[in-house]
């Protein structure tokens, strides 16, 4: 169970957020990472406080992604404060036990931990704190379910069947948690080759719209498999912010999640 003090119930930990956007997959390496990190940068462009939360503590990705390599500074009331960057504040494992360290914690540490940072970091009044979960339906996210009050989820899949699969047990878990979500967002969609100007589906197509259907759930976007998308993830600098179809796709979506 939550270990939250007695004089603080659920209700209170991130008080001043209003919205706790939970970005979740089934499977790893669909772009859960990079969905949450332009979905943070793109909410921000549209004006809104925002908070980026990594909660995949096996595989934080956030840092690098965003080219962040701070460690966690203290407030004057002994709270961790949020590293700022890209307007974005942030919040990973990296920035407190630096990058190198494997995490390799049992599923009580991992409770444990989680639920201290989501306490204990210095968030201050945020329109939004995007969560970026680690993959599946493990520790992490039944914690997060536990301690604090998802706004909505965000499922992200790639067009793929297993993929699909996956993701819609994923679905099933917050309903179980009765955690509403928001949509599906579909990555690494149809690529468009720059030599011949053709389209190519190279993990399948429409895997995300027909699961968005299926669970009669909005869908959210689909976003196209482009090596610029991996490049600026590598460079730091999320794609949302540069010109292009692909950075239209990432605008679109987090317009879309926003209404
Ligand atoms: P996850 O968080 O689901 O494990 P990541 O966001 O870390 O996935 O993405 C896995 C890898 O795929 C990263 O190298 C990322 O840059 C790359 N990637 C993600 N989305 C796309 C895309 N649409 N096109 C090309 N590469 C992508």
């Amino acid at each position: 169970t939550a270990s939250l003090p007695a004089d603080m119930t659920s209700s209170e930990v991130l008080d001043g957020v209003t919205n706790v956007i939970a970005v979740a997959s089934g499977k790893g390496g669909v772009g859960k990472s990079t969905v949450s990190v332009n979905l943070a940068a793109g909410l921000a462009d549209m004006g809104a406080d925002v908070g980026l939360f990594d909660a995949d503590i096996y595989g934080p990705s956030v840092p690098h992604m965003l080219g962040a390599d701070e460690r966690a500074g203290a407030t004057d009331d002994d709270r961790i404060e949020p590293p700022e960057k890209h307007g974005l504040k942030l919040m990973s494992i990296d920035f407190l036990l630096g990058d190198d360290a494997p995490v390799i914690w049992r599923g009580p540490m991992v409770h444990n931990l989680l639920t201290e940072l989501f306490e204990d970091v210095a968030w201050g009044d945020l329109d939004y704190m995007i969560v970026d979960l680690p993959p599946g339906t493990g520790d992490a996210q039944l914690t997060l379910l536990q301690t604090v009050p998802v706004t909505g989820a965000v499922v992200v899949t790639t067009p793929q069947d297993v993929a699909v699969a996956d993701a819609r047990k994923g679905l099933d878990m917050f309903g179980e948690h009765e955690t509403p979500v928001l949509g599906i967002v579909e990555n690494m969609g149809t690529f468009r080759c720059p030599d011949c100007d053709s389209t190519h589906d190279i993990f399948g197509t429409g895997g995300g719209e027909t699961l968005a259907k299926e669970a009669d759930l909005p869908f959210l976007g689909s976003i196209p498999l482009d090596p610029e998308v991996r490049e600026h993830g590598d460079s730091g600098a999320p794609i949302v912010r540069a010109e292009g179809a692909t950075g239209d796709a990432f605008r679109e979506f987090a317009a879309t999640t926003a209404d």
